[in-house]
């Protein structure tokens, strides 16, 4: 299991800090948070890029071990430019989300968030091209508290998975709804959980090949 703190949720040092300390990475949704957990004392390996706008810097970034979760298929292909050869995570958008309200909507046909799912040839076209190293897949669909849609959503990261030859890591990133507010309801990870696992290790026991789980929250 690899635990991310998506950091845009409260970015300061002495949280990050914290998190580091417990053994968390880091999530940064750009350039900036990745330098200003650098600046808290987390090493560049323990934090993943995964943001809507292409870091300026992202050449330096990488070369200093950050990790970039390409967002979009040109993305990538700047990615495949700067660093041929080079290992990558990929986010997609696997067709479905589930936020508590359209905001926190992630997934689907209306986000704008990730690969869409039917591009994955065009995805491994480009792996081709740069000879890259796809490892990580990456499909947060938003916080919503619907187990159901999250278990649809890891069931469908994990068939891209299944596709993408050396990939080794699934992340289903959410976001889990925590309650806060009187009404608002909490997700429970307990039932749905077992029936993710088996799912897990369906793609282990076809592909033979071992998958590490993901998750980030910020919430
Ligand atoms: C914001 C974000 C998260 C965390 O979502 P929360 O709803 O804040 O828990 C996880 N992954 C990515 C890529 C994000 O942008």
């Amino acid at each position: 299991l690899n635990v991310r703190y998506a950091m845009k949720a409260c970015p300061s040092a002495a949280i990050v800090r914290i998190l580091n300390r417990l053994g968390l990475h880091i999530d940064a949704s750009s350039d900036f948070e990745a330098h200003r957990a650098m600046q808290a004392g987390v090493p560049a390996e323990h934090i993943q890029i995964t943001a809507q706008q292409l870091p300026a810097d992202l050449e330096e970034l990488v070369q200093q071990g950050v990790l970039f979760n390409a967002c979009s298929l040109a993305q990538l292909r700047r990615f495949g430019r700067l660093f041929k050869g080079g290992e990558v995570g990929v986010r997609f958008n696997p067709g479905l989300g589930s936020g508590h309200i359209n905001r926190t909507n992630v997934g689907g046909p209306s986000a704008s968030f990730g690969i869409w799912h039917e591009y994955l040839d065009q995805v491994l076209e480009i792996q081709r091209q740069y000879e890259l190293n796809i490892t990580r897949l990456h499909s947060h669909i938003g916080s919503g508290s619907d187990p159901e849609v999250w278990q649809r959503c890891a069931r469908l990261t994990l068939d891209i998975a299944a596709q993408v030859p050396n990939a080794h890591t699934v992340n289903p990133g959410p976001g889990y709804m925590v309650g806060c507010m009187a009404g608002e309801t909490s997700t429970e990870l307990q039932p749905g959980g077992p029936r993710v696992g088996a799912q897990v290790e369906r793609v282990q026991r076809e592909r033979v090949r071992s998958v590490r789980w993901g998750m980030e929250s910020g919430q």
